[in-house]
């Protein structure tokens, strides 16, 4: 399950930033997750449910940021809300779009003690 490895290598990188601070708990974590980044928000939420039980994000408060997708056209430049990676531009219906928000999936900040 995709999802799964994603939560795998979140639970690594808390490790290693604890490790690195002397920690034995994190606190608080903070994930960006974007509408295109291609996480399935309930599969992402069984996925961590199950993968953090005995690791050291067990416990911890988790907060996520969900960004909406935004893409732009390259053939007319307008800039627009994207809800799917393939969505056609709205204005002239051109396929050949930038995709400026959305992607995001990342580890914002964490907080251990
Ligand atoms: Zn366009």
């Amino acid at each position: 399950m995709h999802e799964l490895s994603i939560v795998m290598n979140i639970i690594q990188i808390a490790e290693k930033e604890s490790a690195a601070n002397n920690a034995s708990a994190v606190e608080e974590i903070e994930l960006d997750i974007g509408e295109l980044s291609g996480i399935e928000p309930s599969a992402f939420d069984f996925a961590w449910e199950q993968a953090i039980k005995s690791s050291l994000l067990d416990g911890s408060a988790r907060k996520i940021n969900h960004i909406p997708g935004e893409g732009q056209c390259i053939e007319c430049g307008a800039v627009f809300p994207m809800h799917r990676l393939y969505d056609p531009c709205p204005v002239c219906g051109e396929h050949f779009i930038t995709i400026t928000k959305g992607k995001e999936l990342r580890v914002r900040s964490i907080v251990v003690n």
